[in-house]
């Protein structure tokens, strides 16, 4: 088995990172594919991977399934996503110390989108409100575990102004937060406003940019929109034009991804965290092409 590593020792090495994140599938049936698709990335020797966490309850279990597959039978660092939707601490504890106790030292330690069908996230009895709180709960039960904090160039949607989301970042920050992952985004120069304004806040912890490449022109406007990242005109205009061929949208967004990661890694970045929708061809090449 591979020996689980705090990711903070591979940021601070000269060397970027590359990692791959991944969702849990919805069914017990997707998990080979997945598996699948995880060990054809795993040829390209990530640095490390992710497993978003969901809000449902068999989700989790997938997830929990998924991340130990990919760490037992492929060889896998990864790091395990955990959100405070629907725990109490109790529970929080039991699932933080299984992760420990099953090797990881990695955790992506957020507060969750709301569950499908609920507006706003809501606090559950005896749980957490905000990431830093669990930042700070994991932290006091394991002082050795590196935890990964989420990061919105464009502002998490809701926070009122960029200075107060970037307050809450420093809370977490503090609160022992080791590295920031971003949200999407598809132009850098948003993410290199966002780094000066972090660094500027006194937040010292490296910053790691998250890419999307495209894969359809429909799913991208529903993510963009989700999650309040903004798709450039021309990037939009161009895959209008595509749209109807599928392979063609693909190679596109590849290539506007391989492009936002060529000028990210020119400019110092610390890592890259790819975004790769579960698909191994896309991320694949987006790898190849960072270390070209
Ligand atoms: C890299 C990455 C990975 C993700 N993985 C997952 C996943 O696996 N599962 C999932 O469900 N979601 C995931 N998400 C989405 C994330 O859960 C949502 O964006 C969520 O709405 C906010 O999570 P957070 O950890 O950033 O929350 P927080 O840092 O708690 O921030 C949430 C909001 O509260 C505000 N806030 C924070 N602290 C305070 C405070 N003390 N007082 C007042 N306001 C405060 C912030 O400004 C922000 O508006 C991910 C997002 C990213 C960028």
């Amino acid at each position: 088995m591979f020996e689980q590593k705090p990711i903070i020792d591979l940021l601070d090495s000269s060397v970027p990172t590359l990692s791959v994140e991944f969702f849990p599938p919805k069914s017990q049936d997707g998990v080979e594919s997945l598996v699948d698709a995880a060990s054809r990335i795993a040829s390209r020797k990530p640095d490390f991977v992710s497993v978003t966490y969901g809000a449902g309850g068999s989700t989790r279990d997938l997830s929990a399934s998924v991340s130990e597959r990919m760490k037992n039978d492929i060889d896998l660092q990864v790091m395990p996503h955990l959100t405070c939707v629907g725990s109490t601490k109790e529970e929080l504890a039991t699932i933080v110390d299984g992760f420990y106790q099953d090797g990881y030292r990695n955790i992506m330690a957020l507060r969750g989108d709301p569950p499908k069908g609920q507006e706003a996230f809501v606090r559950t009895e005896g749980g957490f409100s905000y990431a830093s709180d669990l930042v700070a709960f994991i932290k006091s039960r394991h002082p050795d575990i590196c935890l990964g904090i989420a990061g919105y160039p464009e502002k998490h949607p809701e926070a009122p102004s960029m200075d107060s989301d970037l307050d809450t970042l420093k809370v977490k920050a503090d609160a022992g937060g080791s590295f920031i992952t971003t949200q999407l985004f598809f132009d850098n120069a948003v993410f290199f406003q966002y780094m000066e304004k972090v660094q500027s806040r006194g937040i010292q912890i490296p910053i790691v940019p998250g890419i999307m490449p495209v894969l359809s022109l429909k799913q991208i406007k529903r993510i963009t929109q989700l999650c309040q990242s903004s798709l450039p005109n021309s990037l939009e205009s161009q895959l209008s034009k595509v749209e109807s061929d599928p392979e063609a949208v693909r190679r596109l967004g590849v290539e506007w991804a391989a492009a936002q990661i060529e000028d990210l890694l020119a400019n110092g970045v610390p890592g890259i965290h790819i975004y790769a929708l579960n698909k191994a061809r896309s991320a694949i090449e987006l790898i190849d092409a960072a270390r070209r």
